[in-house]
């Protein structure tokens, strides 16, 4: 399936700073400038032309983080299958802004992981080896129980309230039938993850979660054996009774098993192609 035809319903999900990056990719031109400007003698038309520059500069990050953003979304839903080719001519066009907006776009996300650029052939929607899966898992058993840990030191009762209303939205995606309500609950089940780590208040560890989130999403569709998020919505409501009674060693506990439980929903097995003969049906 084609880009064009999955981003319709794409939602924007919270901005996120990539001031680091794009202080290089969209300022450095603007600093060639200003100064070429500058030793032309016009200090004020070069600071005229430099405020021009900085607003569209700023214009472009806005711009390559919406489109990062909503590329984000349609590859966590699984709307884009992994494999799926990211022409920057295609994204530019989509998002009608320039090759070099939609490129700063596909590097933030080769960047998170999420997408794999190959010299001369373009940018994919990555396609995560199973090495590369047990190593999602394996970062996720190291850092989340520690989340839970933070996260039900600092719990709210309005942040129980938020879990509940998560937890409302998780089951009644499970009850809904088809891929569209298949999609929205394993979204759902990655937000609860994201929640912990947004009430665990450290935010880089929030950050590294959702790019895990996001990456167990890719290997989930690729690996599930059942074709469906394994992150059990009993589970999920189990952990939360463990952050409302304070009971933070066992709301560890359960995260860990409930990553080993995601974990053992995957078939990591690596399977050889079929023979040429058979793939022709000779
Ligand atoms: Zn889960």
């Amino acid at each position: 399936m084609c880009i064009a035809q999955i981003m319709g319903d794409c939602s924007r999900s919270a901005q996120k700073s990539y001031a680091i990056f794009f202080g290089f990719v969209f300022t450095l031109p603007l600093v060639r400038k200003r100064r070429v400007a500058l030793e032309g003698g016009g200090n004020i038309i070069a600071m005229n032309i430099a405020d021009q520059i900085y607003s569209t500069d700023s214009a472009n990050q806005d711009r390559a983080q919406a489109i990062r953003d909503n590329l984000r979304d349609a590859i966590v839903d699984r709307r884009l299958a992994p494999g799926t080719k990211l022409s920057e001519g295609e994204v530019g066009t989509l998002f009608d802004v320039s090759r070099t907006v939609a490129r700063a776009a596909l590097q933030m996300l080769s960047f998170e992981g999420l997408v794999r650029t190959e010299r001369n052939r373009g940018a994919f929607v990555a396609n995560p080896s199973p090495e590369e899966a047990r190593q999602v898992f394996a970062s996720r058993r190291l850092i989340e129980p520690g989340i839970a840990i933070a996260a039900c030191g600092r719990v709210t009762s309005a942040d129980i309230t938020a879990f509940r209303a998560q937890l409302d939205e998780e089951g009644r995606f499970i009850a809904e039938r088809g891929p569209t309500a298949r999609r929205s609950e394993i979204k759902a089940s990655g937000d609860f993850h994201l929640l912990l780590a947004s009430v665990a208040g450290n935010a880089i560890l929030q950050r590294f979660m959702e790019e895990l989130v996001a990456r167990s999403s890719l290997v989930i569709a690729l690996y599930g054996r059942s074709g469906v998020s394994a992150c059990g919505h009993s589970e999920h409501t189990e952990i939360v009774g463990a952050l409302e009674s304070s009971d933070c060693e066992r709301a560890s506990q359960l995260m860990l098993h409930h990553i080993d439980h995601i974990e053992a929903d995957l078939d990591l097995r690596v399977r050889a192609g079929p023979a040429l003969k058979e793939a022709l049906n000779f």
